[in-house]
């Protein structure tokens, strides 16, 4: 290591999936060693403003019209099965059977483009349709044990690559700089943008989710059904010994993480009415659980902006707002805020290179 680069010099705020996607790639770019991950919060953790250990988590063609949004869910698709069949049962991420359902009709630009790329991709012939569904479609999707798989991330990062975590709650964006050392931040805080200061963006809101974990190891298949003013879906947990969650909701807006025992009533109902593996088998509620999806009016941002820190020219790279998407679609995002600071990650690839010599 030339005296230019240090293990400062590349900070990441946030320890969720986007923040864990984003060092992920500057890890496998050589650049471990010069990445320091800050967070309030770290795998393992619970709380409601860390929405990751929350998500169900599975790829769904959730996405609308977005140009983004449909390229980072192809990559995001890919690179989930790579994962899945490489390092499966470590990274707990796994392909299994997938039906969605929706009560729109879904245009053929969007089946077109989703033809290209998903695994055993079918669409269900119209008499096969449940009464109310307009379009259906089959295909093998990704599915990830959302918590156990971010603690691999964790762990992989930490002990494989040498990159650092650092348990702190940062109050404004600039205390990210945490060194005169640090050329470029990442700002992968989620929910938290919207009122971080330095960042403070607008468009920023919570979506709440309820959803019920249940034992149920007879179900294998996931099934989804995006209704006009409801969401319900099956998402059978991958290597949990059986653990199925059951949702849900979509709430704009609503930031609270109560939970309602009237919502479990409906999220049983619907789900035992689409999936004949959760009617015909009875289902233990392990628990009731809310979470907040980091929404934001436009999509995601992935911007990079100039930012000056103690009269030093430096880089500021957004990376939030992955909605109900962080998992399927974070690998794409963070590939893109990797992209957006290419000139800077060139001279730290540089000077390490150089210090080998
Ligand atoms: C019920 C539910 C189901 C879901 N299902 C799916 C699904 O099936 N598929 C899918 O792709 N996605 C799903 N999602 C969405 C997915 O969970 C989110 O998109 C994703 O978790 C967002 O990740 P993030 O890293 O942006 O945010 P978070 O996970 O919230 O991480 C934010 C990080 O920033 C840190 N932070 C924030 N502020 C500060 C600060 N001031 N100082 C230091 N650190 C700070 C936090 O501590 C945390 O480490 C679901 C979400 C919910 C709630």
């Amino acid at each position: 290591m030339t005296s230019s680069n240090s293990r400062e010099s590349i900070v990441i705020v946030g320890a969720g999936i986007i923040g864990l996607n984003v060092a992920s790639i500057l890890a496998d770019q050589g650049l471990g060693q010069y990445v320091t991950v800050i967070a309030e919060h770290l795998s393992g953790d619970t709380s409601i403003n860390y929405t990751s250990p929350w998500a169900g988590a599975n790829f769904s063609a959730i996405s609308g019209h977005d140009a983004n949004a449909l390229r980072w869910d192809r990559t995001g698709y890919q690179h989930l099965t790579r994962l899945a069949k490489q390092v499966g049962a470590e990274s707990f991420v796994q392909q299994t059977p997938s039906t969605e359902y929706w009560d729109d009709k879904v245009s053929d630009d969007k089946m077109q483009s989703l033809s290209d790329y998903l695994h055993d991709f079918q669409i269900i012939p119209t008499g096969e349709l449940p009464e109310g569904v307009a379009s259906g479609l089959k295909y093998t999707t990704v599915t990830i044990n959302a918590p156990e798989h971010i603690k691999f991330l964790h762990r992989r990062l930490k002990d494989n690559h040498g990159v650092r975590f650092l348990r702190k709650k940062i109050a404004d964006i600039k205390d990210a700089y945490i060194s005169p050392k640090t050329e470029v931040v990442f700002n992968c805080t989620g929910n938290a943008s919207a009122h971080l200061v330095g960042v403070e963006d607008p468009k920023c809101y919570p979506t709440r989710g309820q959803i019920v974990l249940v034992k149920a190891p007879e179900v294998h298949e996931n099934v989804m059904r995006h209704g006009r003013d409801y969401v319900t879906y099956i998402i059978p947990r991958p290597y949990s010994n059986g653990n199925v969650v059951l949702g849900g909701y979509m709430q704009k807006g609503v930031g609270t993480s109560d939970t309602f025992s009237h919502e479990t009533e409906s999220i049983m109902k619907r789900t035992s009415e689409l999936s004949s593996e959760v009617r015909d088998n009875k289902a233990e509620v392990l628990a009731v659980l809310a979470g907040l999806r980091p929404s934001r009016e436009g999509g995601a941002r992935v911007e990079a902006v100039g930012y000056q820190v103690r009269g030093q020219d430096r880089l500021l790279v957004h990376n939030y707002g992955a909605g109900g998407t962080g998992f399927q679609a974070g690998y794409g995002m963070a590939f893109d805020a990797v992209a957006r600071a290419k000139s800077v990650l060139d001279r730290l690839s540089s000077a390490a290179d150089q210090a080998k010599l």
